[in-house]
């Protein structure tokens, strides 16, 4: 079976997660600081607070950012459901916004239908790697005096104009969960350019303990949102392999788009010139008439492993019945839930694969 996604993970890697298990050291040792001084140099920004999931980092940012019963985030129709699960966890409402096929995120010409008194924040998603519409976002975002918190998860080195995603908004969020690009188990971070949300995030990830003045106490009803030290000793590593990760993904997204361009039923990803996108997932739209499912159950009968790409919120059951959404309000991310398709992806995916899967995809639908 050609596999959607499988980690890599270095012989050395392996070596220094034995190293640190021998060392006794588990958690809140040297590997997790290096860790998040590793990610500041790679995205260029001030703080990072590694942590235990991508969920967790976008729970920290909402609880950061103080998001409360009573208030309201915009947040993309199509996406994983963590995205919107946090909003309804600290007691705010999801607004959802329809999206784009051309990209898969947020439609910005959307986005101010949507605000409204209690809008207090933005989370665009970076879906699928590639960078949603920053510059539209932060310009709304700054007339309507809203936060702007960035579910980066599956985007760990996407560009918009030339600036990485996660470092737009007040805060960016992102996974190390074995289906992105680099993984630690299950792991995230959140970054951020403002000391004063980071300590925040710092102390509500860890109980809500301040260190002050060489003095324990308890500041906050904080969380055990920690990462352990073996975690993050992995997370550098991989780190390290990050650029050659993104060309070889790039490069497979080509072959792909190459093998699959004349196949009018398939529309391959768009590739925008001030966008660098990254290929956490490679996703295709099938036209209307074709059967998504069928085609999943074909492929794995030949032996090729893939999957709906991300979900329509509103067509989700806790979501559709608690806010009486209607499919139809969302055309696009409703199209893109029934029609999208998730390929193999990864370095385990060689040319020859590609070449197979493309020839495969072709010949279901022949006659
Ligand atoms: C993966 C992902 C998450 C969740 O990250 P976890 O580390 O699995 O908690 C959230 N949002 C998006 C867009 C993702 O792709």
């Amino acid at each position: 079976m050609i596999k959607l996604a499988k980690p890599h993970i270095s012989g050395k890697a392996i070596e220094k997660v034995v190293e640190v298990l021998k060392s006794g050291n588990l958690v809140q040792g040297k590997y997790v600081e290096e860790f998040e001084n590793a990610l500041c140099d790679y995205l260029n920004v001030k703080n990072a607070i590694v942590v235990s999931s991508g969920t967790a980092a976008l729970h920290l940012a909402l609880l950061a950012l103080e998001i409360k019963e009573g208030d309201e985030v915009i947040v993309p129709a199509f996406t994983f459901p963590a995205t919107a699960n946090v909003v309804e966890v600290v007691g705010a409402k999801p607004v959802f916004v329809d999206i784009n096929l051309s990209d898969f995120c947020i439609d910005t010409s959307k986005i101010e239908e949507a605000i409204t008194k209690r809008t207090k924040a933005i989370m665009p998603v970076h879906e699928f790697g590639q960078a949603a519409k920053m510059d539209e976002i932060v310009k709304i975002a700054n007339h309507y005096n809203l936060k702007i918190a960035e579910d980066a998860a599956c985007a760990l080195g996407a560009e918009f104009e030339n600036q990485k995603v996660g470092t737009f908004g007040e805060l960016g969020c992102f996974s190390f969960h074995p289906r992105k690009a680099i993984t630690t188990g299950e792991g995230g971070v959140v970054v951020t350019s403002d000391d004063e949300l980071a300590q925040k995030i710092n102390v509500l990830r860890n109980h809500g303990i301040s260190y002050k003045d060489g003095k324990v106490d308890f500041i906050a009803a904080g969380l055990n949102y920690r990462m352990t030290d073996f975690q993050a000793i992995l997370g550098i590593c991989q780190l390290e392999d990050i650029d050659n990760i993104i060309i070889q993904r790039i490069e497979t997204a080509n072959k792909y788009n190459n093998e699959l361009k004349k196949t009018n039923w398939i529309k391959t990803p768009h590739v925008y010139e001030n966008r660098k996108m990254v290929y956490q997932t490679y996703h295709v739209l099938l036209d209307d008439d074709k059967d998504r499912d069928k085609l999943v159950d074909y492929l794995k009968s030949k032996e090729i492993e893939s999957n709906l790409g991300a979900q329509a919120l509103p067509c989700l059951t806790y979501y559709k019945t608690k806010y009486k959404l209607k499919e139809s309000d969302f055309p696009n991310a409703v199209n893109a839930y029934k029609q999208g398709l998730a390929l193999p992806m990864g370095d385990h995916v060689t040319t020859e694969d590609i070449t197979y899967i493309s020839n495969t995809l072709k010949t279901m639908f022949s006659g």
